[in-house]
């Protein structure tokens, strides 16, 4: 991909290199769990007092104290250059999605709300729960972020024989779109097609849904080619190489497991492979409803 010096996205949070912290929203949830005892006891009351005045002094002073329990540029500071420029490149796909998706929510009338994309390594904590790298990127509605674990590239090259940046790209939009599904309501609809289900049905939703990532992927895909020219000779094949290394059969037969087609969430190889050459050979989200195809 010809992606060097290109517009970065203003959304990345870079967390990597940091121990798991509770953060801001941590610190008030913190402070709810001890406000009975606080109000309860004299000595809560003053402690309270004190804390109420120094949090509004310091902040009539400039200081947030919620934006000091944040990132301090020396956590990322350790940072090989090799990790500093697949950031870069992460932020720089980010940036082309936010245009791609801007301009399509604009041609529907709709206004497109960018989400926020988190680096980090080893584990992270989201509204959906704090999880480790080994679940791979992932995507919370809860709080409308992305995350990612740069290291997923590196098993998708080592382990998964899907090496070349557009294949990450790939990944990177593939959770984009569930993003898109969230803003559309879409997945708000499928977890309440879902509750109280058989897990055989609740599979089969969640393999449209994640074809749909995957259409929706290839929409970008087409832009970034098309508009953007970010793609190179060989791009398009590392996308779809990508898209068939993390079918499910596929995960599956790795594991070295049977495939058991009730238990695919994802789709098979050819499945995704086949959603994602349709999001980039049309270019249009109405040719992503996977959940009316015979698939
Ligand atoms: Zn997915």
């Amino acid at each position: 991909m010809d992606w060097r010096g290109r517009r970065q996205s203003s959304n990345i949070e870079d967390r990597r290199g940091q121990p798991l912290r509770a953060g801001g929203g941590g610190l008030l949830l913190l402070l709810l769990r001890i406000l009975p005892w606080l109000l309860r006891t004299r000595a809560g009351r003053v402690v309270l007092a004190v804390g109420v005045v120094g949090f509004f002094g310091a902040r009539m002073l400039g200081i947030d104290l919620l934006q000091l329990t944040g990132p301090t540029p020396s956590q990322t500071a350790s940072l090989s250059a090799e990790e500093q420029q697949l950031a870069e490149f992460v932020s720089v796909v980010l940036a082309d999605t936010e245009q791609t998706w801007q301009r399509v929510f604009t041609e529907y009338g709709e206004r497109y709300e960018e989400p926020v994309l988190v680096l980090f390594s080893q584990r992270v904590a989201s509204a959906c729960g704090s999880a480790s790298a080994a679940v791979g990127p992932f995507y919370c509605p809860a709080d409308r972020k992305v995350y990612l674990d740069l290291s997923f590239f590196q098993d998708l090259e080592r382990q998964l024989g899907a090496p070349g940046d557009f294949a990450q790209a790939y990944v990177v939009a593939h959770e984009v779109g569930h993003h898109i599904q969230t803003l559309l309501g879409i997945s708000q609809e499928v977890r309440a097609t879902s509750r109280g289900k058989s897990a055989a049905v609740v599979n089969a939703l969640s393999v449209r849904q994640e074809l749909q990532a995957d259409c929706l992927a290839g929409v970008w895909g087409h832009a970034a080619h098309n508009y953007s020219q970010l793609l190179e000779p060989g791009d398009l094949e590392e996308a779809l190489q990508a898209a068939a290394a993390i079918g499910d059969d596929r995960l599956q037969k790795r594991s070295g497991g049977e495939v058991v087609p009730d238990s695919f969430t994802h789709g098979t190889s050819a499945q995704r492979v086949a959603w994602f050459k349709r999001g980039f050979e049309s270019g249009d989200m109405g040719q992503c409803d996977t959940f009316s195809a015979q698939l």
